[in-house]
C-alpha cells in the first residue's frame, strides 16, 4: 500500500535497533492484513524517548520499546498496564482517549514460548532461571502465573537477582536465589530458561554448561537462525530445546492486538522471521 496521510506510523525505539526483526515482522503482518501502516526502527537516547512516544501515539501511531529504554518507557506512559507496573518494563505503547497506554507483551511472549516447548502449561515444574534483567522479569512473571512449583534464579550479579525477585515475586515462597551461580547446579530441574544476553555473540560461553547439569527442557530467550549454539548443544544431547523465536513472534502478536484490536496474522509474522 502506498503511504499517504492516512498511514499509521509505528516505530521501535531503542539503541541499538539496527538488528531488530520487529520491522520485518510487523511490515509483513501489515501487508498480509491489508492494513495501512508502516513500521520503522528509530535509534534514540533516553532523553528523546518520552517525546517520541507521545508524538507517535498522538499522531495515531504506536510502537515498541527495546533495550535500554523499557524501564524509562514504563515511567513515562500515562496508563501503564498491571503487567508494566509488576515488571517495571514497557515494550508496547499506543494511545487511547488522548492518553499514552503502555503494556509489556514480553510476559505473554515468554508464557507462549514456555507452553510451546513443554507442550502445555508449566504447572508444577521446577525451573532454573538464568539472568535478572528485563527478559528475566518477563519470564519470572510468566512462570509464576503458569503455576510452576519452584523457580531458582541464578545471576552473575547477586544484587540484581535480589532486585528482580523483590520487584516481581515479593514474598512468593516458590522463588529463591541460587547463592553460588558459578557452580554446576546440584538440584534437578524440569526446565532451564536462559534470560541472559549470553549467546548473542558467537564467542560467548554457554549460559549454563550442560555437562553434569540435570535439566529436562531448555529454553533460550536469545534467538538465532537455526537455534543458538546452546540450543543446538542441548538438542545434540537429546533434550527438547527452543530458542527465543516463538517468544519474539508471540510478543509481536500481542502488541499487534493492542494496536489493531483484531487477531494478528501469526503465519505471516512467522514466515517473516524464518524467511
Ligand atoms: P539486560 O536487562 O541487559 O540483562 C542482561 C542479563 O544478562 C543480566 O542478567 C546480565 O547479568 C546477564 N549477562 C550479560 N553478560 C553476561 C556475562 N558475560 N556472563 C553472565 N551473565 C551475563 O537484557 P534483557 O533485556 O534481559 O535481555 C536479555 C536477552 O534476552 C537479550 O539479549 C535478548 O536476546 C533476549 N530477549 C529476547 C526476547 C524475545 O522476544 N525472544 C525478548 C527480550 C529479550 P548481570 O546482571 O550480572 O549484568
Amino acid at each position: 500500500m502506498t503511504p499517504s496521510a492516512a498511514t499509521r506510523v509505528f516505530a521501535l525505539l531503542g539503541d541499538p535497533v539496527e538488528h531488530s526483526l520487529s520491522p520485518r515482522i510487523h511490515n509483513a503482518a501489515l501487508r498480509a492484513a491489508g492494513l495501512d501502516g508502516v513500521y520503522v526502527a528509530l535509534r534514540c537516547d533516553a532523553d528523546a524517548l518520552p517525546g517520541l512516544l507521545r508524538g507517535l501515539a498522538g499522531a495515531g501511531g504506536a510502537g515498541n520499546v527495546t533495550l535500554p529504554h523499557k524501564g524509562r518507557a514504563a515511567e513515562c506512559v500515562d496508563r501503564p498496564s498491571a503487567t508494566v507496573r509488576r515488571t517495571g518494563a514497557c515494550n508496547t505503547f499506543w494511545a487511547e482517549e488522548g492518553r499514552v497506554c503502555g503494556d509489556n507483551t514480553d510476559v505473554a511472549g515468554a508464557a507462549y514460548a514456555v507452553a510451546a516447548l513443554l507442550g502445555g502449561s508449566p504447572r508444577g515444574a521446577r525451573v532454573l532461571l538464568l539472568g535478572a534483567g528485563g527478559a528475566a522479569r518477563a519470564a519470572l512473571c510468566a512462570l509464576l502465573d503458569g503455576g510452576v512449583a519452584e523457580v531458582v534464579v541464578r545471576n552473575r550479579t547477586s544484587g540484581r537477582a535480589r532486585e528482580l525477585v523483590g520487584h516481581c515475586a515479593g514474598d512468593d515462597s516458590r522463588v529463591r536465589i541460587d547463592p553460588d551461580p558459578a557452580r554446576v547446579p546440584r538440584d534437578a530441574f524440569d526446565l532451564v530458561v536462559n534470560a541472559t544476553s549470553l549467546g548473542l555473540c558467537p564467542t560467548d560461553p554457554p549460559p549454563l554448561e550442560l555437562d553434569g547439569a540435570r535439566v529436562g527442557s531448555v529454553l533460550d530467550l536469545v534467538y538465532a537462525r537455526g537455534g543458538t549454539a546452546w540450543v543446538r548443544d542441548a538438542r545434540a544431547r537429546g533434550l527438547p530445546a527452543a530458542d527465543g523465536t516463538e517468544m519474539l513472534i508471540a510478543q509481536a502478536a500481542s502488541a499487534w492486538e493492542r494496536w489493531w484490536h483484531r487477531p494478528a496474522p501469526i503465519d505471516a509474522m512467522r514466515a517473516a522471521v524464518e524467511g
